[in-house]
């Protein structure tokens, strides 16, 4: 079918790459490119025999004239920025100079103000139509999946959606007192913030982790999850008609929570830079550097990842709920892939994104997010590449 340029070479990158190369009839030729090219060559020395062809590339996505040259020489169908979210604009200026499709996973936030939002990327839609090449938004677990997911019912199960709650569970055990599942800086950053939700039109903000709750959770138990601000929040107000309120969950254990509290007070979260030795350095980078790699939590976690959505609205008049959600497990995304559940959720995902513009299921010209496309091809193609959805007529709500 064609060619894939993926841009970073970290935890879900590794999944996004192995998963092409399960699927070489749409895959037939990708070029991983990233910061550090030692990474690249890595996955490519693990994966190269198979029928993908496998190209790597050093490459500083910030550096747009370098990173627009690389994808003019390469040629691909489509670049998937699996970079960090600081990233997006540029691989998104590269993609318009250099006339290519383009998909990530993440919304774009400045590096030195801990704020994302879409309004930046959406900014981009008239130059993409112009264009005539595609962006697709958030294409990840959440938001991807989840927006995937709200496209579905409404398309299939309700006349009108009014309430969404998002529910994101980790039940895994890494062994570790600290460390974070994906990128900790962004991690830690997200989490950190205060938070919020969109009720009646407009936000409703909250301290950091002020509203808890509690919910027994398929083949992972009981679970205490809290409230944050989460980006698909942004996309779905805009995009689900008739939506009163959505709210985001994510559970956390004790553990992490104290020493998250700990970090902050001794100010080891901060992003002011700090003088240090006669050398500025960014206390939350520091941080990082010190946690463990997400990519070396893979074969120590153990346990499964619980995500969906929870619906209500109404279909012929009466009110109905709804919850669509997939389980994962992490020991066997390590058996699969080398990674644990959180890389595994997020780079399948990425992977069926790129999928969706190659094939040509999914390309308009302009700047969409995932809900503003039909879902069910991408539905059929979580089924078959690894994160099977469930789904239940009588959930137990959240208050
Ligand atoms: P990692 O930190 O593991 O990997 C990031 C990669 O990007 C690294 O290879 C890094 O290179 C590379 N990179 C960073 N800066 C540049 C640059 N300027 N030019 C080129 N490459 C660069 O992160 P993750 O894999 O955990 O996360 C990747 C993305 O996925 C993030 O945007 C994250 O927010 C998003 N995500 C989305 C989720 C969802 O459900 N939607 C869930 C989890 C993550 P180097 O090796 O040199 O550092």
């Amino acid at each position: 079918m064609g060619k894939a340029m993926i841009i970073g070479a970290g935890g879900v990158a590794s999944v996004a790459v192995h998963k092409c190369c399960q699927n070489p009839e749409v895959f037939e030729e990708i070029l991983i490119a990233s910061r550090t090219k030692s990474k690249c060559d890595a996955l490519k020395e693990k994966l190269d025999g198979g029928r993908t062809k496998i190209q790597t590339a050093a490459i500083d996505a910030d550096d747009v004239p370098a990173l627009t040259a690389l994808i003019r020489d390469f040629q691909p169908d489509v670049v998937l920025n699996l970079a960090l979210p600081y990233q997006d604009l540029h691989i998104m200026d590269a993609c318009l100079a250099a006339g290519v499709h383009y998909v990530d996973t993440a919304n774009y936030e400045p590096e030195d103000t801990a704020k994302f939002e879409y309004s930046w990327q959406w900014a981009y839609a008239d130059r993409f139509r112009e264009a005539g090449l595609t962006a697709i938004l958030g294409s990840g677990f959440d938001p991807g999946v989840t927006g995937v997911f709200s496209a579905y019912a409404m398309k299939h199960e309700f006349d009108e959606i009014n309430y969404i709650d998002i529910l994101d569970c980790n039940g895994g055990d890494h062994g570790y007192p600290f460390a974070t599942n994906f990128n900790p800086e962004i991690n830690i950053r997200e989490v950190s913030a205060k938070g919020s939700y969109w009720e009646n039109g407009a936000w409703v903000e909250t301290e950091p982790m002020e509203i808890k709750r509690v919910y027994d959770f398929a083949e992972v138990g009981q679970k205490d999850m809290y409230l944050l601000h989460h980006e698909e929040l942004e996309s779905l107000a805009k995009n689900i008609k008739g939506i009163k309120r959505i709210r985001f969950f994510m559970t956390f254990g004790e553990s992490y929570l104290t020493h998250l509290r700990c970090l902050e007070n001794v100010g080891m979260t901060s992003i002011e830079p700090i003088d240090f030795e006669g050398h500025k350095i960014i206390p939350l980078q520091f941080l990082k550097a010190v946690l463990p790699d997400p990519a070396s939590l893979g074969p120590r976690t153990k346990g499964k990842t619980n995500i969906g959505c929870i619906f209500r609205g109404k279909k012929d008049g009466k009110d109905k709920n709804y919850y669509l959600y997939n389980v994962c497990d992490h020991e066997k995304c390590y058996a699969e892939v080398g990674s644990q559940a959180v890389a595994y959720t997020t780079g399948v995902p990425a992977m069926i994104g790129a999928m969706m513009v190659m094939t040509g299921k999914w390309r308009r010209p302009g700047v969409f997010n995932v809900e503003e496309f039909d879902p069910d091809p991408f539905m059929d193609a979580l089924n078959a590449w690894g994160l099977p959805w469930q789904e239940s007529h009588n959930p137990v709500l959240v208050d």
